[in-house]
């Protein structure tokens, strides 16, 4: 009896110690979890275009975080020391904040043109005070950059390209050649020269009397340009000539029937839509091609044009589209109709890269090609495509075959080039002595031979 009594004693004696316990866990772990759980961490957004800080560059943070915010500061660190650049005036208990400043030169004296950080720290409202930094890579510009441009005189044609050479100084952030609304990239000269160079164009449509002009900008509001020597020789400029096509039923049918298969009503209404909304977008799609192009020649050789084939149309050719004796569209065409032969096998004009290959719309099957610098052909109304995204192709290789996919009444391939997404006559590119006296005699063109 003794002994149970003892051993129920201590039993619970065990219970209490273990309530107690279990007391003290509590007691701890309560607020704990209490704080833990009621902890945020400020999620920061620092507006992307931010790049360059110049005398005064505005700033716009976004602080998000459900307790507020207890802090938020911004900095700039460049060659080791670090400068306070704004902070928020009192905590807030608001989830989502955005504010502006500037951050430069101006509130900043003592930041010299180079790299520095933009640092932005917000600490949370809650118990932890956690804190969020984000660092972003700036540029300091407090100077206008400065262009020189090369001597020469440019012969410019309606509608093809030219090249021009040139150099900046100080800090810059884009430069390149600009026509009208119209930007052309600069590249590092090849060959590790120094200077830089633009493959640009003269739009087929750009008002006559438009200066091209080099320019370049420090992201920080300060442009400067710089006119091209230009000359348009008057009697060479090509005339651009127009033609009626004839819109029977049948090619209606066939175009409606292949790129509207759903639609429905008024069969001239649902063509002359694919001839202006799918034609606007698909141009638009092989425009944006311009981004997926090498930083380097991919060609030595002058492009070569399909072999054996008769040119059915010829770059920006208006066309007015009659059906039943009335005009019920006008579009000017944008490169080249090739005839051969039905199927014929589809030759790449030059070395490079396949970018595109893929049904495009008005264009059908379609292939294009990049070459380098932003110059890049394209290859419409395939029946067949034989290559694919990526695939590396060399001057005459066979790609596909010819066919009227698309908008095309016969079987054809539509060849057009495009420059920096502008599309240009193909013509100087399958001319060896234009490539030499506007290209190769400027810039490194390794290998090249006439
Ligand atoms: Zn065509």
């Amino acid at each position: 009896m003794r002994f149970v009594q003892s051993h129920t004693g201590r039993l619970l004696k065990w219970s209490v110690r273990k309530a107690i316990l279990v007391i003290i866990l509590l007691v701890i772990l309560v607020p704990v979890v209490f704080v833990v759980v009621r902890s945020a961490t400020p999620v920061i957004d620092l507006n992307a275009q931010i790049t360059t800080l110049g005398q005064a560059t505005p700033v716009s943070v976004h602080v998000s975080d459900p307790r507020g915010v207890s802090k938020v500061t911004a900095s700039v660190e460049e060659n080791g020391a670090r400068y306070a650049v704004w902070e928020m005036k009192e905590p807030t208990k608001a989830q989502d904040n955005t504010w502006s400043f500037t951050a430069g030169a101006k509130t900043t004296p003592q930041l010299h043109d180079g790299k520095a950080k933009l640092i932005i720290e917000a600490t949370s409202n809650d118990l932890l005070h956690r804190t969020t930094r984000v660092e972003r890579d700036v540029t300091v510009v407090t100077q206008p950059p400065s262009v020189s441009v090369d001597s020469e005189q440019h012969y410019l044609y309606l509608g093809m390209a030219d090249l021009a050479t040139f150099t900046v100084t100080g800090s810059w952030t884009a430069a390149g050649v600009r026509v009208g609304d119209q930007t052309f990239r600069a590249w590092p000269m090849p060959g590790g020269k120094p200077g830089l160079f633009s493959l640009f164009a003269f739009a087929w449509n750009m008002p006559q009397g438009t200066i091209p002009a080099v320019f370049a900008s420090n992201g920080a509001g300060n442009d400067v340009t710089s006119p091209l020597t230009v000359q348009f020789p008057k009697k060479e400029q090509p005339k651009y000539t127009v033609h009626d096509l004839q819109v029977s039923d049948a090619f209606m049918q066939k175009v409606v029937g292949e790129l509207d298969p759903n639609g429905s009503g008024d069969m001239v209404a649902r063509f002359v839509k694919i001839n202006n909304e799918m034609r606007k977008a698909n141009n638009k799609t092989l425009s944006d091609l311009r981004l997926k192009t090498a930083d380097h020649f991919l060609f030595s050789q002058p492009f070569a044009r399909q072999a054996h084939s008769q040119a059915e149309a010829t770059f920006a050719d208006l066309r007015n589209y009659i059906y039943q004796g009335k005009k019920i569209d006008q579009q000017v065409h944008l490169g080249y109709d090739l005839a051969v032969t039905q199927h014929v096998g589809v030759e790449a004009s030059n070395d490079g890269r396949v970018v595109y290959a893929a049904p495009l719309g008005i264009y059908g099957n379609c292939i294009v090609v990049d070459h380098g610098y932003g110059l890049q052909t394209i290859y419409g109304h395939l029946s067949r495509i034989d290559v694919h995204e990526g695939d590396m192709v060399k001057r005459g290789q066979v790609m596909g075959q010819s066919g009227m996919t698309g908008m095309a009444g016969g079987d054809h391939i539509h060849f057009a080039m495009q420059l920096d997404g502008v599309q240009i006559d193909p013509k100087e590119w399958w001319d060896p002595h234009w490539i030499q006296d506007h290209i190769a005699r400027r810039v490194d063109l390794p290998g090249f031979s006439k």
